[in-house]
């Protein structure tokens, strides 16, 4: 067998759809070639990827079983081996990650809009609060040692995750304090940026798209694979971000686009497969 028509088995081999001579004869051939190996684990990577994010979507429980019964396939289904699938499905392992994430958004985004979000007070409470920190009203500790600020507000949370902290020295802002906030059970690390550059406030917490205001806009770094939202209020500007279950809303009075600018150049790109 060769790469070439190996590497067309293997989503195939993932979804158990080959029959068994199929099989015995890619099998061999994983075993002694290792580009097609690193394929399959890619493949497998990928599959479990889709799987996790598919069920980690609110979704309405028809659609996600709809979704996940896509991933596993029936009994029925593996008898006749649907060819179709593997057509839409993008061959070249290079393009598929960008696919899945560009399928994820489709997905993503018609239920975002669909679904009343129910838990956008952290969103707003973040543009809000933007306000209240700047002008004294809402306290928070005096902590210029970035270190010492990651190391309190962590173990505030018991170290379920870290501020996402930024060096924004360019900029002329250094972190100048942090505060820990409860929302609906859920809390919040606030670091306070300062400096020659308007205030920016950074806020992270665990949540999901669910979090933003029903306003809130998309944008996609097609490059980094990242989706980034952005909401406004009153001049107060917020683009939010999430990297798996944390998420980040970085708030400022910067214009919109600069505040954008910034959000894309800091965040992670999404780990390829
Ligand atoms: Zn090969």
């Amino acid at each position: 067998m060769k790469c070439t028509e190996a590497q067309e088995l293997i989503t195939a081999l993932v979804d158990n759809e080959l029959s068994a001579l199929e099989r015995a004869s890619i099998e061999s051939h994983l075993q002694e070639c290792a580009t097609c190996q690193s394929a399959h684990r890619q493949e497998q990577a990928l599959k479990r990827e889709i799987r996790m994010a598919a069920a980690g979507m609110a979704v309405p429980a028809a659609l996600r079983e709809k979704i996940l019964s896509g991933l596993h396939p029936t009994a029925e289904q593996e008898e006749a081996p649907k060819k179709w699938e593997r057509l839409l499905w993008p061959a070249r392992l290079a393009f598929r990650p960008a696919f899945v994430f560009a399928l994820l958004l489709l997905l993503t985004l018609p239920i975002i809009h669909l679904m009343q979000p129910k838990k956008q007070s952290i969103s707003l409470f973040a543009l809000e609060s933007h306000q209240k920190i700047l002008q004294g009203t809402l306290a928070y500790i005096k902590e210029e040692s970035e270190e010492k600020l990651k190391e309190q507000l962590l173990r505030s949370v018991e170290g379920r995750f870290a501020p996402m902290g930024y060096d924004l020295s360019m900029m002329g802002l250094r972190p100048v304090g942090g505060t820990v906030q409860e929302i609906g059970g859920r809390k919040i690390l606030v670091v306070l940026y300062e400096g020659t550059a308007p205030a920016l406030i950074c806020y992270t917490f665990l949540g999901t798209e669910r979090d933003l205001p029903a306003d809130a806009s998309l944008f996609v770094d097609p490059e980094k694979r990242v989706g980034f939202y952005t909401f406004s209020r009153d001049g107060v500007n917020g683009v939010m971000h999430r990297e798996g279950t944390v998420i980040c809303i970085l708030v400022s009075r910067l214009p919109m686009g600069d505040l954008l600018a910034l959000a894309r150049s800091k965040a992670k790109p999404t780990p390829s497969f």
